[in-house]
């Protein structure tokens, strides 16, 4: 049995309609505050718990809910619906630094885990990977590029990788030159994928790609050093994995995550799907070019973050949440989150070996001082 954490957003709500599809039945789903459609889903999916995070909506979501499905709210309930016995995969697709919880105590019970929610391995990916091999946890990718090169990687050893290679789309900013100029509703205009907000932004300013940088740093085990990011408009190529020889294995397919949300639950098989494969005759090219480092300064930021380690990549998260919370709600302009987020690192402290106490706490104290800097506030 399945249970979705944020089965409300972009990726829970095609996790869902692929497990109907591969008749996978969901134990629990959860929400944030979209409580008609957590409450239309609870029915829909016939689970047996659904939870929401803010207890704020805990009496309106019972109301909307039938008798015979449990309901609870807050984040040691989310944990508890990510660990219960009868669970045996997990899908985490909660945005940000809050699905952290959840997707530990899903490793420690030694569940399938299907990460989306790329926010806990970039600030903790080493305690979470080292904590999936202590309990038995299988971590399977679900992000597109880590579904690829996972694929791409398997039945291999690591000493026989020279890099991976993560494929960006470049983002809805490609080829504008300034961009002091661009607005929200550009920002918000994905070329390839259709995502949630926030990381439809990160993909607008590639900040996306310094967090799937770190990701597949812990994924894969291998320094940030040999994980090139290479432009690829088209996204049909989802990544590649060059090995020692000059061969190098790519992963192609649409671009529509349910490919790689329904080969996380069905992995290691692939199983007839919903999603037809490309049709490469009737594609006019797929093409390649090296990102703009000078234009997209987050690329710099993440493999600083990646190198220096201890708590910068929680540091450099924490700040890149709260400049893309106020850039949605209408504060600053587009260039100001790549200066949010630089200071944030510059200024971060130096932990070596860091505890999940210590990375928890280098993410409240990023907010709490950038909640009171006057100058973010003025954003
Ligand atoms: P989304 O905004 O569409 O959905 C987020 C979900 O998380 C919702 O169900 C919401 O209720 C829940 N949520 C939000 N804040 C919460 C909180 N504080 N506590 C508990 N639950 C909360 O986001 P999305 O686009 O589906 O992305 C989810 C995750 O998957 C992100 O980490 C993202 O980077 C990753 N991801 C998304 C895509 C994609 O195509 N959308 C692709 C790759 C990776
Ligand atoms: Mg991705």
């Amino acid at each position: 049995m399945l249970t979705v954490l944020g089965s409300t957003g972009s990726i829970g709500i095609n996790t869902l309609q692929v497990a109907e599809h591969l008749g996978l039945p969901v134990y629990a789903i959860t929400g944030n505050t979209k409580i008609a459609e957590l409450a239309a889903q609870a029915v829909r999916y016939r689970v047996q718990e659904v939870v929401i995070a803010d207890p704020a909506g805990y009496a309106q979501l019972r109301r909307l809910v039938p008798a015979h499905i449990r309901v609870e709210a807050g984040s040691q309930a989310l944990s508890a619906v990510a660990s219960a016995p009868a669970v045996t995969a997990v899908m985490t697709a909660i945005v940000g630094a809050a699905g952290l919880p959840a997707t530990l105590a899903a490793v420690r019970a030694a569940k399938r885990v299907c990460i989306a929610n790329k926010e806990p391995l970039v600030m903790a990916g080493g305690l979470i990977m080292a904590e999936a091999r202590r309990c038995g946890a299988v971590i399977v990718p679900v992000d597109s590029e880590h579904s690829a090169m996972f694929q791409c990687l398997e039945g291999h050893h690591p000493d026989e990788v020279a890099e991976l290679i993560l494929t960006s789309s470049g983002g809805p900013f490609r080829t504008v030159m300034d961009l002091s100029a661009v607005t929200r509703d550009q920002a918000l205009t994905h070329p390839t994928w259709k995502m949630g907000p926030k990381i439809t932004i990160d993909s607008a300013t590639l900040m996306n790609k310094s967090l799937e940088i770190i990701e597949a740093r812990w994924l894969f085990d291998i320094e940030a050093k040999r994980i090139r990011v290479l432009v690829h408009p088209q996204s049909v190529v989802h990544s590649m994995v060059s090995y020692r020889d000059g061969s190098v294995l790519a992963q192609l397919g649409l671009p529509d995550m349910q490919v790689p949300i329904q080969y996380a639950l069905t992995w290691p098989k692939h199983v007839p799907g919903q999603v037809a494969a490309p049709d490469f005759a009737r594609m006019a090219n797929l093409t390649f070019e090296d990102p703009d480092r000078v234009r997209f300064p987050s690329l710099d930021i993440g493999y600083h973050a990646a190198d220096v380690g201890g708590v910068v990549p929680a540091v450099m998260n924490a700040a890149n949440e709260l400049a893309v919370a106020a850039y949605l709600a209408g504060h600053g302009c587009f260039t100001d989150i790549f200066r949010v987020v630089g200071d944030a690192v510059e200024h971060a402290p130096t932990v070596v070996d860091p505890t999940l106490a210590d990375i928890i706490a280098a993410d409240h104290e990023t907010r709490a001082r950038l909640n009171t800097d006057q100058e973010f506030r003025k954003k």
